[in-house]
C-alpha cells in the first residue's frame, strides 16, 4: 500500500483552483485531491494516497469541459496519466480503454509525475486565458512587452 500523505501536493490543489477561477461557477461534486477510507481500501495504490493525483469534475456548461482537457493535458510534462470516460492515457502507453470499475464519466482523473513537478503549479489550462482575479498580477510580471509600432516610411514621408 502506498503511504498515504496528510496534504494533497501543491501542484494538484492548483488544479483545482485554477480551474474554479477560471470557471468560477463550475461543479465540484467530484472534486477529489486525497482519498477517503473506501477509496484507501479499494485502491490501495492510488496516486491519490501520494498527494499526487487530482479529480476535476466534469462540467462543460460551466466550462470545464474534461473531454477537451483530457486531450491537451497529454502535452503537459507535469502528467503521468490521465483517466476519463472510458480511456486511459500515459506517454508510455499512449491512449487505450480503461478496464477499472469506474469509467470516470463524471470526472477526469490527472496523476502528476514524483520529482520535481510536486510543487510547480504552472497554469494547467493556459488555453482557457489567465483567471481573471489573478490576470493582472500575471501580466505585470510575465507579459511580453508589446511591440513598439513603428510607422511605416510612407507615413512618415
Ligand atoms: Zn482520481
Amino acid at each position: 500500500m502506498k503511504k498515504v500523505v496528510k496534504q494533497a501536493s501543491p501542484a494538484a490543489i492548483a488544479v483545482l483552483r485554477q480551474a474554479t477561477a477560471l470557471a468560477p461557477k463550475r461543479k465540484k461534486a467530484s472534486d477529489g485531491l486525497l482519498p477517503s477510507s473506501a477509496h484507501i481500501k479499494q485502491s490501495p495504490n492510488s496516486d491519490h494516497n501520494t498527494g499526487l493525483a487530482v479529480d476535476l469534475t466534469h462540467d462543460p456548461k460551466a466550462g470545464i469541459d474534461c473531454a477537451d482537457i483530457y486531450e491537451k493535458l497529454k502535452s503537459d510534462v507535469r502528467v503521468s496519466y490521465l483517466i476519463f470516460n472510458g480511456r486511459i492515457w500515459s506517454k508510455e502507453k499512449g491512449d487505450r480503454k480503461y478496464t477499472g470499475a469506474n469509467k470516470h464519466e463524471k470526472h477526469l482523473h490527472i496523476s502528476i509525475k514524483q520529482g520535481g513537478f510536486t510543487r510547480d503549479t504552472r497554469p494547467w489550462f493556459p488555453w482557457l486565458g489567465e483567471p481573471k482575479a489573478l490576470g493582472k498580477v500575471i501580466s505585470k510580471v510575465s507579459r511580453p512587452k508589446a511591440k513598439k509600432e513603428t510607422p511605416s516610411p510612407k507615413e512618415n514621408n
